[in-house]
């Protein structure tokens, strides 16, 4: 996958997040299923970084692998994070229709509880803490229809080189886990304290991409 940006004037900025409108969304017959094997014994730690938190995987084998759907090869899982709002209203990346999600109230997920238990322990940025046996598959929703185009990073250096999937059924997280998501700190421990209160980006322009999804008339399920 080539990296193209603006500054470069060869195309368009393919940048994410976007929003997602289900009505010009193409459906592609070709697009495959997800074949997603996570083995919880890959999960290491848990670590500040600053603008979120990161659960890290051992990736020096293909123990932990994405593949199929709209990829080519496997993707070994390195880390997953969430982006949250200053309020329950908003806090997803990607929108669906123009409606931001918070990543989706609903009853505390037991997959999240277990990382908020040892979310005192990466308090501020650059603490980290051993988290092992963490089954993301488990987190991840039943239905694994997606919608995929081609986007970038959503932080810093926000480059070209992602293959964005996004699975149409949301994950439930409660009120209250995402408080403490927000009662995280971006600086470190002698600094003086800064919460971190929201860290998603606003939605890019979709400029000449089509969005495409795994099923016909897709809608959010939530
Ligand atoms: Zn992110």
């Amino acid at each position: 996958m080539g990296i193209c940006t603006s500054s470069t004037g060869q195309c368009r900025p393919h940048q994410s997040p976007v929003n997602i409108n289900t009505k010009k969304v193409k459906h592609d017959s070709s697009l495959k299923p997800l074949y997603i094997y996570y083995d919880p014994k890959s999960s290491r730690r848990l670590v500040n970084v600053g603008h979120c938190f990161n659960v890290e995987f051992d990736d020096t084998n293909d123990k932990s692998v994405l593949s199929e759907g709209p990829l080519t090869g496997n993707y070994r899982l390195r880390q997953f994070h969430f982006h949250w709002g200053s309020s329950d209203r908003d806090g997803s990346e990607h929108v669906i229709d123009g409606q931001q999600y918070p990543a989706e109230i609903g009853e505390a997920n037991p997959e999240i509880q277990n990382i908020i238990e040892n979310l005192d322990k990466v308090k501020s940025r650059n603490k980290e803490c051993p988290f092992t046996r963490f089954d993301l598959a488990n987190l991840l929703p039943k239905d694994r229809n997606y919608w995929t185009y081609l986007g970038s990073l959503t932080t810093s250096p926000f480059l070209e080189c992602v293959t964005w999937i996004i699975l149409r059924e949301a994950i439930p997280i409660s009120s209250q886990q995402l408080d403490h998501f927000r009662s995280l700190l971006c600086t470190a421990e002698n600094e003086e304290a800064t919460f971190i209160l929201e860290n998603h980006r606003p939605i890019q322009p979709l400029e000449d991409r089509v969005i495409k999804s795994s099923c016909k008339n897709m809608v959010y399920k939530h």
